[in-house]
């Protein structure tokens, strides 16, 4: 029996969710355009998904683990658990507009047209601030909407906040702050179970020698 872990293909996640397992001390060969590929020394089998896919692939048993962000995990809104958070992806999802607008507070966004790649923690944040909003999911370069006229403000990933400054856009809002994290699915077996712990133990042992 294996574990079997997703993780993200390739992006923001991919290295550092590899050199966590190396830390780990688990050996594996992380070809180029491979679908999957097992660790030499651990029962542990690695998917390489997009990070949009894998809450849903977890939850499905296709995975019994994961690493992706808080904001995936949040946006999917998939019944899985949240094991260990792994500090690193640091980020925020953030509202930003135009940076000569003038902004005194959420209630500005009243009535604007929103461009995000994240409708439901947008739609949830909204609502707690009794904000009517015209959100309009796009999947990706959301920073360039307002400048080519498509939405007055954006819902989007920050870490530097370079893109946004490049892109005449200033933040005026943090709505979630977010780190990537270790999911597991619900209703893992015994055996599963005591491999994710011999993993998780070693998770947090990296952790503690770094801090
Ligand atoms: P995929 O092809 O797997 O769908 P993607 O383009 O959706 O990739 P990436 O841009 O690689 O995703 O980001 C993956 C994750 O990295 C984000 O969901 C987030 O948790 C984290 N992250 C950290 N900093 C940033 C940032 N500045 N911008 C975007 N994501 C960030
Ligand atoms: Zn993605």
């Amino acid at each position: 029996m294996k574990l079997r872990i997703a993780i993200q293909k390739s992006g923001r996640l991919h290295d550092d969710s590899i050199k966590l397992l190396k830390e780990c001390g688990i050996d594996i060969n992380n070809g180029v355009n491979k679908l999957k590929t097992e660790a030499s020394n651990f029962p542990l089998e690695v998917f390489f998904l997009r990070d949009d896919d894998i809450p849903q692939y977890v939850e499905d048993g296709v995975a019994d683990i994961g690493i992706v962000g808080e904001n995936v995990i949040i946006e999917k809104a998939r019944p899985v658990k949240i094991a260990e958070k792994l500090g690193f992806g640091k980020c925020r999802l953030s509202l930003a507009i135009p940076k000569a607008a003038e902004y005194n507070g959420v209630k500005d966004m009243d009535k604007l047209r929103i461009a995000t790649s994240y409708p439901v923690i947008l739609q949830n944040f909204l609502n707690q601030h009794n904000i009517t909003a015209d959100i309009h999911e796009i999947s990706g370069s959301v920073e360039i909407a307002p400048g080519i006229g498509l939405a007055d403000a954006i819902c989007d990933l920050v870490s530097s906040g370079s893109t946004l400054f490049m892109n005449g856009l200033k933040e005026v809002e943090v709505i979630l702050k977010s780190e990537a994290a270790l999911i597991s699915n619900d209703n893992l077996t015994p055996e599963q179970e005591a491999l994710l712990q011999k993993l998780l133990f070693r998770i947090q042992s990296v952790k503690k020698a770094k801090n």
